[in-house]
């Protein structure tokens, strides 16, 4: 039994998507039910009451669900921080519902320009992301842009790059994970994203690295403590164990969550987490970057400077730069466009 309470509560309120990204799998399979407004607010205070600091409302596009309004504002009532992914397809109409309740908001853009951005992701989104942007700093958010570091992608990271120095913004680097049929990211792409570490406005969480180089989640010795620190709940209410990724139970929530986590057999899924043979090389970013917290080690170095830098960035660095007017007033796309555009391939861009 953990007597450490888990830091974050991935709470995946949809499993529909309105986009068609070609390294994720969740568009494929078929949508069951979204969560229900009285289920989440319950395991929202539950989830509260266990210590739980932190919710990532997931999907799916989360904003497909109509509710999400209420759930932002009932888990802040409850004194949890907000974090919302989102493609921005639908931002632009619903950012006035949304507004003051995410307290980390973030935007994927997987590259700086249209025709790839919408080829990645299946879907005209380029344009709704810089529509986005420009709302999303109207209303006084501070949005963060979340950049899935792909093999075929990583010539756009210096343009993107400097697209956010310019804006203010963080761009969060976040390796991909799992790439149907082609390749994974390789020391020497891993080596490309290290340059951009110290770079301002850029998050590299170099932990995420050291992982891959080390091969990844160890069966016999886990690295990862995915049930200590993380709590999933699928949108029909039950309990996801141990990761979304490759549960191997589901148990439901109707008794609530509380008599759920400290029940015989989340102790029982909890003694084996890292070690099923799924385990073995696994690098889920999502679940690995809470369980670095769990042990002190070059890991957790490793990713706790990328937080103190992204908190340097985001609350010191970008305020200074608009009280002193140095942040580029022109919309997004105008912006995007002045930058020089970049070579066709990774290897070029090196
Ligand atoms: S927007 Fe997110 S959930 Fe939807 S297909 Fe893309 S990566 Fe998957
Ligand atoms: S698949 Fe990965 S995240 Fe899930 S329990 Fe295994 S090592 Fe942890």
């Amino acid at each position: 039994m953990s007597w450490i309470p888990p830091l974050l509560l991935h709470y995946y309120i949809t499993e529909r998507c309105n986009s068609r990204c070609s390294f994720c799998d969740i568009w494929r399979q078929p949508a069951g039910p979204d969560a229900l407004l009285e289920d989440v607010e319950r395991n929202l205070h539950d989830a509260a009451r266990l210590g739980l600091r932190f919710v990532d409302f997931t999907g799916g596009e989360p904003l497909l669900h109509a509710d999400l309004p209420r759930m932002l504002r009932r888990a802040r009532s409850e004194g949890l921080r907000t974090t919302l992914t989102t493609n921005a397809m639908l931002y632009p109409d619903r950012a006035a519902e949304l507004v003051g309740n995410v307290d980390f908001l973030h935007f994927s853009l997987d590259a700086s320009t249209a025709a790839d951005h919408d080829r990645l992701r299946g879907r005209p989104l380029f344009d709704r992301v810089m529509a986005s942007i420009d709302l999303a700093r109207q209303l006084g958010e501070k949005p963060d842009l979340l950049f899935t570091a792909l093999p075929d992608n990583l010539h756009h990271l210096p343009g993107l790059a400097e697209f956010c120095r310019r804006l203010g913004l963080v761009l969060i680097v976040n390796p991909v994970f799992s790439h149907r049929e082609k390749r994974e990211l390789n020391p020497e792409d891993l080596a490309f994203i290290d340059q951009f570490a110290r770079r301002p406005f850029v998050y590299v969480n170099r932990a995420f690295h050291l992982l891959r180089k080390r091969g990844g989640n160890s069966i016999v010795q886990p690295r990862c403590r995915v049930v200590d620190s993380v709590v999933v709940i699928s949108p029909q209410n039950q309990l996801i164990l141990p990761c979304y990724h490759h549960e191997q139970a589901r148990i439901s929530l109707a008794e609530g969550l509380a008599a759920c986590w400290h029940s015989a057999a989340v102790n029982e899924l909890r003694a084996q987490q890292g070690r099923w043979p799924a385990c073995a090389g696994c690098t889920l970013n999502c679940y690995f970057d809470p369980s670095f917290a769990c042990r002190i080690d070059a890991l957790f170095m490793h990713s706790m400077a990328a937080k103190i830098k992204y908190a340097r960035d985001k609350y010191v660095r970008a305020p200074l730069m608009r009280t002193l007017s140095r942040t580029d007033p022109r919309p997004a796309a105008g912006i995007m466009a002045s930058l020089s555009k970049p070579d066709d391939s990774p290897a070029e861009a090196r």
